[in-house]
């Protein structure tokens, strides 16, 4: 029986900074664990003035998580300490599975005037955290968009609907990573295994997630849904797109500094003593 999962948290995106000044909005993070495990973070830099972005991310590591770059306007160009560079560029996404460890910098880019995307951080479990790097690059023209209905549009990124199978593949969270389009005043059902945690990020227009239509949310706004086989979204007025996002629930200590997450204090402090001492990389991978 079709059990349709209510709204357990209503969040705002607040404005921060990261890397070497870039202005930001912070959807979920640090302070949210262990809410939305397996996720550990979801910013958002979508931004109209390159002085908020061009500053980027240089060189940092990261060891323990996945990190997963979706880009809708400009590009993230990026470079990594195994020699794989390249861009992310509108409507492709970057998997980056960081395991034993990476060093990277990445580079927001605007084109024709534009440059906007979200950066999801995924968590591992103990067993996979020192995993070998992997990176799953896919094009835009290689992610899928299905249309149940005209007045609905779904690209999956990650994830299963309708028999259509998103082209990341293998993640230890099992996750479904969906970029959602309601036409106006449309209704959305989509299943969620029970016990997965599931939230939406709305990216634009306006609408509710709760049958009881008791609020609606917009830009920048999540929904963080409580538990159920379904998920259920209603549009109002243009339209609505947004991010809908679940996963498997890891359900381990995390220890958390900075790009780096672990399951106890001493894994991060090792972490932090081999970067500096110049063994963080591992040879082997
Ligand atoms: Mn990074």
């Amino acid at each position: 029986m079709t059990r349709v999962r209510g709204v357990e948290r209503i969040l705002s995106a607040y404005a921060t900074v990261e890397g070497a000044g870039v202005h930001l909005h912070r959807a979920f993070g640090y302070y949210e664990v262990p809410q939305f495990d397996p996720f550990l973070m979801l910013d958002d830099f979508r931004s109209p003035r390159s002085e908020d972005y061009l500053a980027g991310f240089p060189s940092h590591p990261h060891r323990g998580i996945e990190t997963v770059t979706y880009m809708l306007n400009g590009s993230v160009e990026h470079a990594d300490s195994r020699g794989n560079s390249g861009s992310v560029n509108a409507g492709d996404v970057q998997w980056m599975t960081a395991g034993s460890g990476i060093i990277h910098s990445e580079m927001p880019k605007p084109v024709n005037g534009r440059m906007g995307g979200f950066q999801l951080w995924v968590n591992l479990p103990r067993a996979n955290k020192m995993t070998k790097p992997r990176y799953q690059e896919i094009g835009n023209a290689d992610i899928p968009t299905v249309s149940p209905r005209p007045d609905v549009n779904i690209k999956v990124i990650c994830g299963t609907v309708n028999g259509v199978k998103g082209p990341v593949k293998d993640i230890v969270a099992d996750p479904q990573y969906l970029d959602v389009t309601l036409g106006p005043d449309t209704t959305f059902s989509h299943p969620v295994k029970e016990g997965y945690t599931a939230f939406a990020y709305v990216i634009s227009g306006e609408g509710t997630f709760d049958a009881e239509e008791g609020y609606r949310i917009s830009n920048r706004d999540l929904i963080l849904f409580s538990d159920g086989s379904s998920c259920r979204a209603r549009s109002f007025g243009k339209g609505f797109r947004f991010l809908f996002i679940a996963g498997k629930p890891i359900r381990e200590p995390v220890a958390w500094r900075g790009p780096i997450v672990m399951n106890t204090s001493e894994e991060i402090l090792q972490a932090f003593k081999e970067y500096d001492a110049g063994t963080f990389i591992k040879k082997k991978a």
